[in-house]
């Protein structure tokens, strides 16, 4: 038996703001109606901004899931070559689902400790001289691992192997929490889910298209109908769907975009990147290892931490989950038990964060983790002395 509120920190689910709740809790109407059209075209005006693009972004009653699987079938036919940057678990797992799907999968192995290598990446397109590598595939902001890649200079390793290969990132866990540009920094598909930075439960997957990517699709012919974008387009210039959206959600929709537009961008980013900080500063004090090695390539979005050897971070997760009715991300795959994440992104504010490093603190204690006192303090230090980007009480 818990009393007070639960503390949700793995890295996506995240907490739903009371105001979004409220959005959703609304009679169900019409989606052929005129309200929904108001509201469909609304939310998909929002959605740009957020995605920084002019073009369509689609929106799917789905999980992130069957978003990378639409960004895949719109963009690509089976027996075509891509190339997927392996920075760890969701990589591989888009990389998997190409292959499901009949693509020829040509992976860059990684360490998951580090960022997809745009020089890599630059230099087997160079090699590409007959063009075969139809797309590049990278996990913006690895959920698995807390590293970043960076997709701007790899879409300039991309033009200056003068490839003219399709760019599809995943921003699942970095969109509305991590700096993210879908027009300037030339993405052809951007794949989105709703319940990461966006702060809304799960349900909604998004594709943003660039018009590159848009012709792609009008040149492919492979095997797909739900997921088709070109329908979707040509109801959502109405506000509508061909099929029954989820209207609820988009109630939810609109309110998180307004409260993402209500504090800003560059103060929502602020806020994460000092929360991270914190959050490095406690690990650190704690004398225990981040999992990611480069300073570039910390996640602004959760932190993985490397559980000292012999030592499951499993065990240390449930103890947290009954001690303190706290959930903290488990290792995935081959970080089953080594790794344990912190999620710091989303509704989240100073105090959300120093209760969750509290949490995390005593539970060392308690599971028996050897560890050094003061990262709670050291936390708390990084907070007092940088300045809160705004009001962010939202
Ligand atoms: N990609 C990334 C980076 C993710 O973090 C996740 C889920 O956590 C997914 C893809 C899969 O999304 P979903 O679980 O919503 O299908």
């Amino acid at each position: 038996m818990h009393t007070g509120r639960h503390f949700l920190q793995i890295p996506g689910p995240t907490n739903v703001p009371d105001r979004v709740l409220r959005a959703i809790d609304m009679p169900t109407i019409d989606h052929r109606g005129p309200e929904f059209g108001r509201l469909g075209l609304e939310v998909i005006e929002g959605c740009k901004a957020v995605f920084r693009t002019g073009n369509p972004v689609i929106i799917y009653p789905s999980s992130g899931t069957g978003a990378w699987e639409a960004a895949i079938l719109n963009t690509l036919s089976p027996g075509d070559r891509v190339l997927v940057a392996e920075t760890g678990h969701f990589a591989t797992l888009w990389g998997r689902m190409a292959a499901k799907l009949k693509l020829e999968v040509e992976t860059i192995p990684g360490d998951w400790r580090h960022g997809a290598d745009p020089g890599e990446i630059g230099a087997r397109l160079a090699e590409d001289r007959g063009h075969v590598i139809k797309a590049v595939m990278v996990v913006h902001n690895e959920t698995s691992t807390g590293v970043t890649s960076r997709i701007p200079d790899i879409r300039r390793a991309i033009d200056a192997a003068r490839h003219p290969a399709l760019f599809l990132v995943d921003t699942i866990s970095s969109l509305g929490s991590i700096d993210y540009r879908h027009d300037e920094w030339g993405v052809d598909v951007t794949v989105g889910g709703s319940q990461k930075g966006l702060m809304l439960p799960p349900g909604l997957g998004f594709n943003a298209v660039s018009d590159k990517a848009l012709a792609a699709a009008r040149g492919n012919s492979s095997r797909r109908s739900y997921w088709d974008w070109h329908e979707i387009i040509a109801a959502n210039a109405d506000g509508y769907w061909p099929y029954t959206p989820a209207t609820n959600l988009l109630y939810g929709l609109r309110e998180s975009l307004a409260m993402l537009q209500e504090e800003g961008m560059d103060s929502v980013f602020a806020r994460h990147d000092r929360h991270a900080a914190a959050t490095r500063a406690a690990i650190r004090a704690w004398e225990l290892e981040i999992l990611c090695v480069d300073p570039y390539a910390y996640s602004s979005a959760l932190t993985a931490v490397v559980m000292p050897e012999g030592h499951d971070a499993d065990r240390y997760r449930e103890v947290v989950l009954n001690k303190f009715d706290m959930s903290l991300g488990t290792g995935l795959a081959k970080l089953k038990g080594c790794v344990f994440r912190i999620g710091h992104l989303g509704h989240f504010n100073d105090l959300m964060l120093m209760g969750t490093l509290a949490g995390v603190e005593m539970g060392f204690a308690l599971a028996g983790v050897p560890y050094r006192k003061g990262g709670v303090g050291a936390a708390m230090a990084v907070l007092e002395h940088t300045v809160p980007p705004g009001k962010h009480h939202m």
